[in-house]
């Protein structure tokens, strides 16, 4: 079973909820895809014990060879290569590696050189088995990198994705293929907003979904309501604590500083694994 964990704005708990879910398991598979800015290592504090760097196959063209028929700039969706007048122009930052224009060319101008995007961490932390992605600061393509990272799934355990937070595209690459989606939201005007439009995400990739919501105690009652018109399972709230967000500056995970939930993420996996078998 693989259950990710998202949320349509940062700073809701996302990673607070997903290490916990993780350590209240035991055995495990985490994955962190939030691969701009990983910080379940944090939590975690896993030994690394690989490091594999990872790339995207990217064009390098031989002028030798080209006519500057143009064939390349119309296959590339991205204008990541484009051809004016005698001159082929090449936009690196730009490019989704996709080989669309090597593939096309006549005149094998272009071959595929491999461009750096980051590294994965595989890692191990007590039975959790660990792995995420880092992205090179400045780097656009954060996607081919998640790719990369779940296809380390083993799908002989059950694994957590942790999601970065929002919808696009490094999102939605990240929960694809998930058996259930736990959304981690706040009773706010804006947690609202965005967990709507998380839902909806999910609901386009036919992904079933339960929301905790942090910070229970602050704000209104709107996310609830919406959640039982939406026919959303409401899986978990939590209260506001200030020795939660303690223990989160200080690294250390909420079921760690407060055992008292440690019952309570057991439950919720129990529960997440009977809707996801639904
Ligand atoms: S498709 Fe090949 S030959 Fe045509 S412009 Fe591009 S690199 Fe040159
Ligand atoms: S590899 Fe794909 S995205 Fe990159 S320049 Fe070629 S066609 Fe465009």
């Amino acid at each position: 079973m693989i259950i990710s964990v998202a949320s349509g704005k940062g700073g809701t708990g996302k990673t607070t909820i997903a290490t916990s879910l993780a350590l209240s398991r035991g055995e495990v598979q985490f994955l962190d895809c939030d691969v701009e800015e990983p910080n379940a290592h944090i939590f975690l504090k896993p030994h690394t014990n690989e490091r594999i760097s990872v790339g995207i196959p990217v064009p390098e063209l031989d002028e030798s060879k080209c006519n500057f028929c143009g064939k390349c700039g119309e296959v590339c969706e991205f204008n990541a290569i484009v051809v004016i007048k005698k001159k082929v122009l090449f936009f690196p930052e730009l490019c989704h590696g996709c080989g669309g224009c090597s593939y096309i060319c006549p005149d094998k101008a272009i071959k595929e050189v491999d461009r750096a995007i980051g590294v994965i961490e595989k890692a191990r932390s007590g039975k959790i088995d660990f792995i995420h992605g880092i992205l090179n600061v400045g780097e656009p393509m954060a996607t081919p990198l998640i790719k990369q990272v779940k296809r380390h799934i083993n799908n002989r355990t059950n694994a957590i994705i942790d999601a970065s937070p929002g919808t696009s595209c490094p999102v939605v690459e990240a929960v694809k293929g998930s058996d259930f989606c736990l959304l981690v939201t706040e009773p706010t005007p804006f947690g609202l907003h965005d967990l709507k439009l998380s839902v909806d995400m999910l609901r386009r990739l036919t992904i079933p979904c339960g929301v905790v919501i942090n910070c229970a105690d602050i704000g209104d009652d709107k996310v609830t309501k919406y959640c039982e018109n939406e026919d959303i399972p409401i899986l978990m709230t939590i209260a506001w604590n200030r020795r939660i967000a303690e223990a989160y500056s200080r690294g250390v995970p909420l079921i760690d500083a407060l055992p008292d939930f440690q019952n309570g993420f057991s439950q919720l996996y129990g529960t997440i694994e009977r809707l996801a078998e639904r």
